[in-house]
């Protein structure tokens, strides 16, 4: 590594949220994912190539964020030891449907710089039995949020779950659905019953950040963003790591590809960039907007021992 260390970079959160795509395969079948693919291609290294690349990655950008989503990433091939190895730099926050044995996870998994983000899927597991599982980690120490989607034949239980989860201390999320039922295009066709009631949910939202999490997730800041083609942090503060590898600088189609993630000279922008994408972000760091909504949107907790700041 020749350049310098490029850390703490220069605005909020400071730390760059590296979303990992790892692959696409789950072991369910959810009639809203617009993801899961068993047969795609997915980029497989042994712990030891990952955590090189990682610790380049440390080397130059700091600590960061490493969030994983897929598919189900609990099954990537030795995905307890991968995170083992990523905890030790970076913090580690997993998007899961939560069916991983949860007594393996608690005995393999140290809970320090961990975080689970549980997805509720009704059509494969109890919300009972959900909450169950989400308390016996807690109670070991292995924090998690939960994120509910409201897909329509689901909407009836919305706020009865909510309430369930809140009750425990649980952040709950409302994730619009996207795409198509009853021959109705989602989320633009929700009723104005539907709508009344995501909106009573989020009201209810136990404290005001999760509150303004789930408003930007209902579109609002995706309608700011699109109607321009602004200065964005994207591929600055963010970088979305796709399947095979390709690091592009968000999630958006169309947008620029940085390189790969096992390349040793990867280099995310120094500075925002113009975009023209059609924007599809509800997070979209855009300059002058995203500043006064990181802390919310943005809250990444610090790593333990690699705190912010040059190492
Ligand atoms: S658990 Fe997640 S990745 Fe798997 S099918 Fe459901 S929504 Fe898709
Ligand atoms: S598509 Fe949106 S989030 Fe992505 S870089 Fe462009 S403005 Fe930013």
């Amino acid at each position: 590594m020749d350049a310098p260390p490029l850390h703490p970079r220069k605005t909020p959160p400071y730390r760059v949220h590296w979303n990992w795509e790892i692959f696409k395969a789950c072991n369910y079948r959810c009639p809203y994912c617009p993801t899961y693919d068993n047969a795609a291609p997915s980029l497989r290294l042994p712990v030891s190539e990952w955590k090189t690349v990682w610790d380049r990655l440390f080397v130059r950008y700091g600590s960061g964020e490493i969030r994983f989503t897929g598919g189900e990433p609990t099954l990537y091939p030795d995905f307890l030891p991968l995170v083992g190895r990523l905890q030790e730099r970076h913090t580690v926050n997993i998007t899961t449907n939560l069916s991983f044995d949860a007594q393996a996870w608690i005995a393999a998994v140290r809970p320090e710089n961990v975080f689970l983000s549980a997805s509720l899927h009704l059509d494969h597991v109890s919300a009972e039995d959900f909450l169950a599982k989400l308390l016996l980690l807690w109670k070991h120490r292995h924090y998690a949020t939960v994120a509910f989607v409201a897909y329509p034949p689901h909407l009836p239980r919305l706020k009865e779950l909510q309430r369930s989860f809140q009750e425990n201390g649980i952040i709950f999320k409302i994730i619009p659905f996207n795409g198509e039922y009853g021959g109705k295009r989602y989320p633009d066709d929700y009723s104005p019953e539907e709508r009344a009631l995501m909106d009573s949910a989020i009201a209810s939202s136990a404290e005001p950040g999760t509150r303004k999490m789930n408003q930007a997730l209902q579109g609002f800041a995706l309608k700011e963003a699109a109607a321009e083609a602004p200065l964005c942090r994207m591929g600055e503060m963010y970088a979305k790591i796709e399947p095979d590898g390709t690091v592009r600088r968000c999630c958006s189609i169309g947008v620029e590809a940085l390189g790969r993630i096992t390349d040793e000279d990867l280099r995310l922008y120094d500075d925002p960039k113009a975009c023209s994408a059609p924007c599809k972000c509800w997070k979209a760091m855009v300059v002058g907007r995203y500043e006064a909504q990181a802390k919310d949107l943005w809250h990444m907790p610090e790593h333990t021992i690699h705190k912010l700041g040059p190492s």
